[in-house]
């Protein structure tokens, strides 16, 4: 079970209540955080919610402007001492958002940046996003590259163990593998892979037009 809460008491009540996983957070205190870590869940901080990028991303709602912008330094506060406490830190952008910043698959690259701005490793960030985000959903073929799992994979340019900041450069992106098959690949693999054709039930059915309120 899952719970998206941004204050106390509901993260505790949440927690109370035998939730698996805590999303948001935005207001999380030391509480809350010890609470997660207690009972072993998973917080997924989603910390591009309240990050400088999208307080532009609602310029006719000027209430969550302002709410976002409180939070945001005890949100990052939050995510980075139920990171230094050893929380499992899950990863997830809650929705892709509003269109006046952000593009489909945008949100969750900035958030792999976010976590590392709270102190995550590169790595740590990845494996956040992959192994650890698979474990909380029970997705067992999920997450790691290993025999017997789905082969989803991305071939990249530069070290993004150095830098995750070259996940988010779509020019760095030169192979898209999806459950082993080429999805798509830049001139120096296409050579050598065959390439699903796009088919129409690949548009995203979320619609950027439609703003949602997170
Ligand atoms: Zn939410």
């Amino acid at each position: 079970m899952v719970v998206h809460a941004h204050t106390q008491p509901g993260i505790n009540n949440s927690i109370r209540a035998g939730v698996d996983q805590i999303h948001h957070g935005a207001f999380i205190d030391e509480e809350g955080v010890r609470g997660i870590l207690d009972r072993d869940l998973w917080y997924m901080p989603t910390l591009r919610v309240t990050c400088d990028k999208n307080l532009g991303a609602w310029p006719d709602r000027p209430w969550m402007i302002e709410e976002m912008s409180q939070a945001q330094p005890i949100h990052r506060e939050g995510a980075r001492l139920a990171h230094e406490l050893g929380v499992k830190i899950a990863f997830g952008c809650d929705y892709p958002s509003s269109k006046h910043v952000w593009q489909i698959g945008d949100a969750a690259l900035w958030e792999l940046m976010e976590l590392t701005w709270v102190g995550l490793s590169p790595m740590e960030a990845i494996v956040a996003a992959t192994k650890t985000t698979a474990e909380a959903y029970r997705l067992g073929d999920l997450g790691t590259l290993e025999p017997g799992k789905r082969a989803d994979l991305l071939v990249v340019t530069g070290d993004p163990l150095d830098d995750v900041a070259v996940l988010y450069d779509q020019a760095n992106i030169n192979l898209v593998m999806k459950d082993g098959v080429v999805e798509s690949a830049g001139d120096e693999f296409a050579r050598h892979y065959a390439i699903r054709e796009p088919q129409p039930e690949d548009r995203p059915q979320y619609d950027p037009l439609a703003d949602a309120p997170d």
